[in-house]
């Protein structure tokens, strides 16, 4: 049967759904050699490889160390149980007050638009998370959107995840119009990495309902090197600078993938070559499974006092740790 043009799904939902979703076929396709297979099927079991074409094709073949692959392929360590790394480090599960809706800061709120991610990262500290159990249905925003018109002290809502842009444009649009019809609420932020992994998500369909709200924007992305920003990154956030987005970046600090002063400074003139400015760089939140990832504070602390002898102050991330029941993120 054909489907009418106007219900095709868009090209990003074409991509996602074609992500590579098995470590075999990873292997395959970046030439790597099957000895890297039976450590990758136990993460995979752990937490499944999730990798878009547009990401894949961003990643050196015949690599093993390609710092973008060690962010998508899963290791045999992923299954080691060092004391100290945990299922929620961030102890989230207490402070969700309706499904859905995570509310630690003052003034802000995070929702949970969307249950999925484009790719699934190895160190994220979601990988545990009860995904499914925090989706909600259009019924219980209800629930998330009065807890917002209630609080009249909360001034931005923050989509998040696993990602928001996951989630349709139809429905997106849906919920930035229920928060733009709060008094309140002065700023709407998407905390996303879908632009990065798979850019074509920032199509004409996403632009409409975006530049359209009373709402300031922010999106805050998710880059950790340099090799992550080609032209196609940097064109999506050329259109969503012309949408009126503020654009920042966070990134996370990741042993063999950017621990390096250079790669550092690398990231952050490369952002700001794509109009990103660096807003966070975050130590390892203590996720079970991603211990490998770990840079000792010490050594973080001293990587970025030397970045700040490379790089004006505004391209300077906030070195961060989120402390459960702290009321912002720590810096170090
Ligand atoms: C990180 C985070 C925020 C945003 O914090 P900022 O310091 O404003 O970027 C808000 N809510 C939750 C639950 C968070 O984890
Ligand atoms: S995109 Fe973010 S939330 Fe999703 S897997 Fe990666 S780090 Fe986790």
């Amino acid at each position: 049967m054909r489907i009418p043009a106007a219900e095709a799904s868009p090209a990003w939902q074409r991509q996602l759904s074609g992500a590579v979703r098995n470590p075999a076929t990873l292997l395959k396709r970046l030439g790597l050699e099957p000895t890297h297979l039976p450590g990758a099927n136990t993460g995979h079991v752990l937490f499944e490889v999730r990798v878009p074409e547009a990401y894949l094709s961003r990643i050196a073949p015949n690599t093993p160390n390609d710092p973008l692959l060690r962010q998508v392929l899963p290791l045999g360590e992923e299954a080691l149980t060092p004391s100290g790394f945990v299922n929620d480090p961030l102890e989230e599960a207490d402070h969700r007050p309706v499904k859905g809706l995570i509310h630690k800061y003052a003034g802000r709120v995070l929702l949970i638009a969307s249950p999925t991610c484009a790719i699934n990262c190895r160190y994220c500290f979601r990988r545990h998370f009860p995904y499914a159990d925090n989706a909600p249905s259009r019924a219980q925003w209800q629930e998330a959107l009065d807890y917002l018109r209630q609080d009249p002290s909360i001034h931005e809502a923050i989509l998040s995840g696993g990602d928001p842009l996951a989630a349709s444009d139809r429905q997106l649009a849906w919920l930035t119009g229920e928060i733009e019809a709060i008094p309140h609420i002065k700023r709407l932020r998407i905390h996303t990495r879908l632009p990065v992994v798979i850019p074509d998500r920032i199509d004409d369909a996403l632009l409409a309902w975006l530049s359209t709200t009373r709402l300031q924007k922010v999106m805050v992305l998710h880059i950790n090197h340099a090799n992550e920003i080609d032209q196609t990154v940097v064109d999506a956030c050329a259109r969503l600078k012309k949408a009126g987005v503020t654009l920042l970046n966070q990134s996370v600090l990741l042993r063999g993938v950017n621990d390096n002063v250079a790669m550092l400074a690398t990231l952050s003139e490369r952002l700001f070559e794509a109009g990103v400015l660096p807003y966070y760089l975050h130590v390892l939140d203590p996720v079970q499974g991603a211990a490998h990832f770990d840079v000792p504070d010490i050594e973080a602390r001293a990587l970025v006092s030397e970045l700040r002898n490379h790089l004006p102050g505004f391209l300077m991330p906030r070195l961060v740790r989120e402390i459960p029941g702290e009321g912002s993120k720590t810096p170090l």
